[in-house]
Protein backbone atom coordinates (compact mmCIF):
# COMPACT_ATOMS: atom_id res chain seq x y z
CA UNK A 1 0.00 0.00 0.00
CA UNK A 2 1.10 3.23 -0.77
CA UNK A 3 1.55 5.95 1.72
CA UNK A 4 -0.32 9.61 0.93
CA UNK A 5 2.65 12.32 1.72
CA UNK A 6 -0.54 14.48 3.87
CA UNK A 7 -1.72 13.68 7.00
CA UNK A 8 -3.99 15.57 9.26
CA UNK A 9 -3.53 16.73 12.76
CA UNK A 10 -5.80 18.41 15.52
CA UNK A 11 -4.76 21.36 16.52
CA UNK A 12 -6.27 24.05 19.11
CA UNK A 13 -6.70 27.75 18.30
CA UNK A 14 -4.44 29.75 20.09
CA UNK A 15 -7.49 32.72 19.80
CA UNK A 16 -11.01 31.04 19.88
CA UNK A 17 -9.96 27.92 22.00
CA UNK A 18 -11.69 25.65 18.95
CA UNK A 19 -10.34 22.56 17.47
CA UNK A 20 -9.79 22.21 13.90
CA UNK A 21 -7.95 19.97 11.83
CA UNK A 22 -5.09 20.97 9.19
CA UNK A 23 -2.68 19.26 6.84
CA UNK A 24 0.97 18.13 7.21
CA UNK A 25 3.74 16.16 4.71
CA UNK A 26 4.71 12.93 6.59
CA UNK A 27 8.46 12.99 7.78
CA UNK A 28 9.35 10.46 5.43
CA UNK A 29 8.12 13.17 2.43
CA UNK A 30 9.94 15.59 3.79
CA UNK A 31 13.42 15.31 2.22
CA UNK A 32 14.80 18.22 -0.52
CA UNK A 33 15.74 17.47 -3.42
CA UNK A 34 17.81 20.60 -3.52
CA UNK A 35 18.24 23.16 -0.79
CA UNK A 36 19.35 26.90 -1.88
CA UNK A 37 22.03 28.82 -0.01
CA UNK A 38 19.27 29.99 2.01
CA UNK A 39 17.65 27.48 3.19
CA UNK A 40 14.63 27.51 0.21
CA UNK A 41 14.03 23.54 0.00
CA UNK A 42 12.72 22.00 -3.32
CA UNK A 43 10.67 18.97 -3.25
CA UNK A 44 9.03 16.20 -5.33
CA UNK A 45 6.04 15.77 -4.01
CA UNK A 46 4.26 17.97 -1.46
CA UNK A 47 5.80 21.42 -0.39
CA UNK A 48 5.97 20.75 3.34
CA UNK A 49 6.50 24.34 3.44
CA UNK A 50 2.94 24.98 1.86
CA UNK A 51 2.00 23.28 5.49
CA UNK A 52 3.65 25.27 8.16
CA UNK A 53 0.28 27.85 8.97
CA UNK A 54 -2.30 26.51 10.50
CA UNK A 55 -5.59 28.84 9.81
CA UNK A 56 -8.27 28.11 12.14
CA UNK A 57 -11.63 27.97 10.12
CA UNK A 58 -13.46 29.24 12.87
CA UNK A 59 -11.67 32.35 13.84
CA UNK A 60 -9.42 32.80 10.55
CA UNK A 61 -6.39 33.25 13.32
CA UNK A 62 -3.59 31.99 11.82
CA UNK A 63 0.27 30.56 13.31
CA UNK A 64 2.54 28.36 13.12
CA UNK A 65 4.00 25.54 15.84
CA UNK A 66 6.33 28.29 16.94
CA UNK A 67 3.84 30.90 17.70
CA UNK A 68 2.69 32.20 20.93
CA UNK A 69 -0.05 29.74 22.58
CA UNK A 70 -1.71 31.17 24.62
CA UNK A 71 -2.96 35.07 23.49
CA UNK A 72 -2.53 38.10 26.19
CA UNK A 73 -5.36 40.12 26.87
CA UNK A 74 -3.90 43.12 24.32
CA UNK A 75 -3.01 40.41 21.95
CA UNK A 76 -6.89 38.94 21.89
CA UNK A 77 -8.51 42.62 21.86
CA UNK A 78 -6.35 43.74 19.09
CA UNK A 79 -7.30 40.42 17.04
CA UNK A 80 -10.89 41.17 17.42
CA UNK A 81 -10.87 44.49 16.86
CA UNK A 82 -8.64 44.49 13.79
CA UNK A 83 -9.47 41.08 11.88
CA UNK A 84 -11.90 38.72 13.17
CA UNK A 85 -14.63 40.95 12.95
CA UNK A 86 -13.58 41.11 9.21
CA UNK A 87 -12.13 37.63 8.44
CA UNK A 88 -14.36 35.42 5.89
CA UNK A 89 -13.73 32.38 6.79
CA UNK A 90 -12.41 29.35 4.78
CA UNK A 91 -10.90 25.91 5.55
CA UNK A 92 -7.26 25.91 4.78
CA UNK A 93 -7.29 22.07 6.22
CA UNK A 94 -7.23 19.79 2.99
CA UNK A 95 -4.65 20.47 0.09
CA UNK A 96 -2.94 23.35 -0.51
CA UNK A 97 -1.60 24.94 -4.09
CA UNK A 98 1.17 27.56 -4.46
CA UNK A 99 -1.55 30.15 -3.82
CA UNK A 100 -3.62 28.71 -1.09
CA UNK A 101 0.03 28.55 0.42
CA UNK A 102 0.36 32.26 -0.11
CA UNK A 103 -2.41 33.03 1.01
CA UNK A 104 -2.10 31.18 4.39
CA UNK A 105 1.71 32.71 4.95
CA UNK A 106 -0.17 36.31 4.14
CA UNK A 107 -3.15 35.90 6.99
CA UNK A 108 -0.50 34.32 9.40
CA UNK A 109 1.89 37.30 8.79
CA UNK A 110 -0.99 39.96 9.54
CA UNK A 111 -2.25 38.07 12.48
CA UNK A 112 1.71 37.89 13.61
CA UNK A 113 2.11 41.80 13.36
CA UNK A 114 -1.42 42.34 14.40
CA UNK A 115 -0.51 40.77 17.89
CA UNK A 116 2.45 42.06 18.24
CA UNK A 117 3.95 38.65 17.60
CA UNK A 118 8.01 37.24 18.32
CA UNK A 119 10.03 38.89 15.57
CA UNK A 120 11.52 35.63 14.44
CA UNK A 121 8.37 34.42 13.57
CA UNK A 122 7.72 37.51 11.34
CA UNK A 123 10.94 36.96 10.03
CA UNK A 124 10.35 33.65 9.60
CA UNK A 125 7.01 34.42 7.45
CA UNK A 126 8.32 37.07 5.31
CA UNK A 127 11.40 35.05 4.32
CA UNK A 128 9.09 31.77 3.58
CA UNK A 129 6.40 34.25 1.29
CA UNK A 130 9.89 35.45 -0.52
CA UNK A 131 10.54 31.42 -1.51
CA UNK A 132 6.85 31.33 -2.79
CA UNK A 133 7.95 33.92 -5.15
CA UNK A 134 11.20 32.61 -5.77
CA UNK A 135 9.79 28.69 -7.22
CA UNK A 136 7.41 31.11 -9.32
CA UNK A 137 10.13 32.78 -10.50
CA UNK A 138 8.93 36.18 -9.52
CA UNK A 139 12.13 38.44 -9.00
CA UNK A 140 10.44 41.63 -7.54
CA UNK A 141 8.49 40.28 -5.05
CA UNK A 142 11.22 37.53 -3.63
CA UNK A 143 13.66 40.89 -3.30
CA UNK A 144 11.09 42.74 -1.82
CA UNK A 145 9.97 40.01 0.94
CA UNK A 146 13.68 39.24 1.28
CA UNK A 147 14.53 42.49 2.23
CA UNK A 148 11.43 43.41 5.07
CA UNK A 149 12.90 39.77 5.80
CA UNK A 150 16.54 40.56 6.38
CA UNK A 151 15.42 43.97 8.28
CA UNK A 152 13.19 41.57 10.27
CA UNK A 153 15.85 39.07 10.78
CA UNK A 154 18.47 42.17 12.20
CA UNK A 155 15.82 43.05 14.23
CA UNK A 156 16.14 39.19 15.57
CA UNK A 157 19.57 40.05 16.26
CA UNK A 158 19.48 42.74 18.28
CA UNK A 159 16.63 41.66 20.14
CA UNK A 160 16.68 38.30 20.44
CA UNK A 161 19.44 36.80 20.04
CA UNK A 162 21.58 34.76 22.01
CA UNK A 163 24.37 37.14 22.86
CA UNK A 164 25.89 37.53 19.41
CA UNK A 165 26.19 34.08 19.12
CA UNK A 166 23.91 31.99 16.59
CA UNK A 167 25.98 31.44 13.74
CA UNK A 168 22.50 30.24 11.76
CA UNK A 169 20.89 33.76 11.90
CA UNK A 170 24.21 35.61 11.13
CA UNK A 171 25.19 33.49 8.25
CA UNK A 172 21.23 33.79 7.09
CA UNK A 173 21.48 38.10 7.61
CA UNK A 174 25.06 37.83 5.30
CA UNK A 175 23.62 35.83 2.38
CA UNK A 176 19.84 37.85 2.51
CA UNK A 177 22.40 40.85 2.25
CA UNK A 178 24.22 39.62 -0.45
CA UNK A 179 21.12 38.46 -2.25
CA UNK A 180 19.23 41.83 -2.12
CA UNK A 181 22.71 43.20 -3.05
CA UNK A 182 23.88 45.01 -0.10
CA UNK A 183 27.73 43.26 -0.68
CA UNK A 184 29.30 45.35 1.67
CA UNK A 185 26.87 43.94 4.46
CA UNK A 186 27.28 40.69 3.38
CA UNK A 187 30.84 40.74 3.42
CA UNK A 188 31.27 42.11 7.52
CA UNK A 189 28.46 39.49 8.19
CA UNK A 190 30.42 36.36 6.78
CA UNK A 191 33.43 37.65 8.13
CA UNK A 192 31.89 38.08 11.74
CA UNK A 193 30.66 34.41 11.33
CA UNK A 194 34.09 33.23 10.00
CA UNK A 195 36.58 34.97 12.61
CA UNK A 196 34.46 35.40 15.64
CA UNK A 197 36.21 32.38 17.99
CA UNK A 198 33.16 32.16 20.09
CA UNK A 199 31.24 30.48 17.00
CA UNK A 200 31.51 26.78 17.33
CA UNK A 201 29.10 25.53 14.35
CA UNK A 202 31.19 24.13 11.54
CA UNK A 203 28.72 23.81 9.25
CA UNK A 204 27.88 27.90 9.51
CA UNK A 205 31.18 28.09 9.33
CA UNK A 206 32.10 26.67 6.25
CA UNK A 207 28.83 27.94 4.72
CA UNK A 208 30.25 31.84 5.14
CA UNK A 209 33.37 30.95 3.67
CA UNK A 210 31.72 29.39 0.40
CA UNK A 211 28.83 32.38 -0.05
CA UNK A 212 32.36 34.58 1.29
CA UNK A 213 34.24 33.40 -2.09
CA UNK A 214 30.53 33.62 -4.11
CA UNK A 215 30.39 36.56 -3.05
CA UNK A 216 34.32 37.81 -4.02
CA UNK A 217 33.52 36.66 -7.57
CA UNK A 218 30.26 38.94 -7.64
CA UNK A 219 31.83 41.71 -6.65
CA UNK A 220 34.49 41.27 -9.32
CA UNK A 221 32.57 40.83 -11.85
CA UNK A 222 30.07 43.68 -11.34
CA UNK A 223 33.21 45.80 -11.09
CA UNK A 224 32.79 46.95 -7.41
CA UNK A 225 35.82 47.58 -5.56
CA UNK A 226 36.74 44.80 -2.93
CA UNK A 227 36.44 46.14 0.81
CA UNK A 228 40.03 45.84 2.86
CA UNK A 229 39.29 42.32 4.00
CA UNK A 230 38.55 40.99 0.74
CA UNK A 231 41.70 42.31 -1.49
CA UNK A 232 43.91 39.08 -0.64
ZN1 LIG B 1 -9.99 30.15 16.13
Amino acid sequence: MELEPLFTIKVTCNYCENEFTTSRVRPSFKRAIKTDTDFCGYYRNENPDYYVVRVCPFCGFASTENSTERLNERQTARYHEEIETRYIKRDYGGKRDWSTALETYKLGLLCAQTINEKERIIASLLHHIAWLYRYREDREQERRFLQYSLESYIRVFETESNLGNDARLMYLIGELNRRTGNYNDAVKWFSRVINDKKIMDASMIRASREQWAVLREEMLNDGHELPEEMQN
